[in-house]
């Protein structure tokens, strides 16, 4: 089984895929995990975000060690990423990467379940289960900051709120896998729900069509 998950920023993506993956027993991939490591592999070295050459250079050496970089849950890795993966020769060399994770899970896995913004559409596009999952601009970039403040990190409501909307508008507007939904895709908005409630009804939409 392979489910994918789209969605912007703090929607509850990450949430809702270690429910997920816990429940079916599946291996999981954050997807934005690869694209924070290319934009940080540049930033580390003062690299220009708008090199073109270096990025795909980045990409195409990028290694598995490369996701475990503790930097990478920063606000710095979330906009170097944004700004990377607008270029189209990054998305394609990172392709093979998330399929190959997604075709071949552990033997003890049942299967496998990615989250990002074009798994559905791009990268897995005949997953067995796809989910696209929302929140209102407020609501994502209120949970952000609170999620920043809880780590001890300094965050204004007002800079989260501007940030996320312009990696939102990036990320929707690019013209290599926008960020939207896939026309088979279950829509779910997390804004006035909690997170049991998005989880039950995830449950019961994968159980009713895998
Ligand atoms: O999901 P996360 O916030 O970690 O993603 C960081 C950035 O990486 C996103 O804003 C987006 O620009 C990019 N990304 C992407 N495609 C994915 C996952 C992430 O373009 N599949």
């Amino acid at each position: 089984m392979i489910i994918a998950i789209d969605g912007p920023a703090a929607a509850g993506k990450g949430t809702l895929a270690l429910q997920l993956a816990d429940h079916f027993d599946l291996a999981l991939l954050d997807t934005g995990l690869i694209y924070r490591a290319v934009g940080m592999n540049l930033v580390r070295v003062g690299a220009d975000l708008c090199d073109t050459n270096a990025a795909i250079q980045a990409a195409q050496n990028l290694t598995s060690g490369d996701l475990k970089a503790l930097d990478l849950r920063t606000d710095i890795a979330a906009n170097a990423a944004s700004k990377i993966s607008a270029i189209p020769k990054v998305r394609t060399t990172l392709i093979d990467f998330q399929r190959s994770f997604a075709e071949n899970p552990p033997a003890r896995k049942s299967g496998s379940i990615l989250d990002g913004r074009d798994i559905g559409t791009v990268v897995c596009p005949n997953a067995n289960v796809k989910l696209f999952i929302t929140a209102r601009p407020e609501v994502r970039a209120k949970r952000r900051y609170l999620e920043l403040r809880e780590r001890g990190l300094d965050a204004i409501y007002g800079r989260v709120l501007v940030e996320m909307k312009e990696r939102d508008a990036r990320d929707s507007a690019r013209t290599v896998s926008p960020l939207v939904p896939a026309k088979d895709a279950f829509l779910l908005d997390t804004s006035d729900i909690s997170v049991n409630e998005v989880f039950s009804m995830a449950l019961d939409f994968v159980n009713k069509n895998h």
